[in-house]
């Protein structure tokens, strides 16, 4: 394991908290949020209510929270987390999530979860990569938050990336791409992704879970697609 190194990740100037990764300052700089819907995660006129598009077709979880958009720095950040194992990046970007994820407990009483669970990579690609990206996430967020992590999710089948997509075929790219290997019955879930686009990839497995009897599901990413 690398040493953390004790200073910030924008500025780089030595950190009070080495764990933190990012000064208080940089931290408030992060470009803010618009409003988003509490539901689907997309820019809305209230983020205390469900938007237009969720009251006429809502997703199947129950809330979404993300970090960013899809933009400078976290976007540098989440390409970083694909190809370098840094521990100290990854705690601070979980970290950043579990900020996230405080906000909206304290703000609209978003519950707590108990069981993480992370989008899995297809098997041939983590054997390349050797980590899931949205794993190396959910072990610091799991022992922050005191409840479990399990890699219960698996590809069934090798899925096309959904980037290289047109829209129109990605819901079915990924139908039944998926299955568990946990009894998730009577459990409040968090989905953990690094980036959420369509939402058919984490709307699909939370599909599976709802269905398998998952009290509930959260969708928990570092950049949303706005
Ligand atoms: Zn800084
Ligand atoms: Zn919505």
């Amino acid at each position: 394991m690398l040493p953390m190194p004790a200073l910030c990740w924008l500025c780089r100037l030595p950190l009070r908290v080495a764990s933190h990764g990012l000064c208080s300052v940089c931290l408030r700089a992060l470009p803010p949020l618009p409003i988003l819907c509490p539901r689907c995660g997309l820019p809305a006129a209230s983020s205390r209510v469900a938007c237009g598009r969720c009251l006429q077709s809502p997703p199947v979880w129950q809330a979404l929270i993300c970090v960013s958009g899809y933009q400078p720095p976290l976007r540098r950040w989440v390409h970083q987390l694909k190809f370098s194992r840094i521990t100290a990046l990854r705690v601070m970007l979980a970290r950043l999530l579990l900020l996230s994820w405080l906000h909206a407990h304290r703000t609209r009483g978003l519950r707590r979860p108990d069981l993480l669970l992370c989008v899995p990579l297809h098997k041939s690609r983590a054997c390349r990569r050797g980590y899931n990206q949205a794993a190396l996430l959910a072990q610091p967020l799991a022992r922050w938050l005191g409840c479990e992590f399990c890699d219960g999710v698996r590809r069934r089948r090798r899925a096309a990336p959904q980037h290289r997509l047109p829209a129109s075929q990605r819901r079915q790219n990924v139908r039944g791409a998926f299955r568990l290997e946990i009894d998730v019955r009577g459990r409040h879930i968090a989905l953990i992704d690094d980036v959420v686009t369509t939402g058919h990839t984490v709307g699909e497995i939370g599909r599976i879970l709802l269905a398998q009897g998952a009290a509930s599901v959260q969708i928990w990413c570092l950049c949303r697609t706005l």
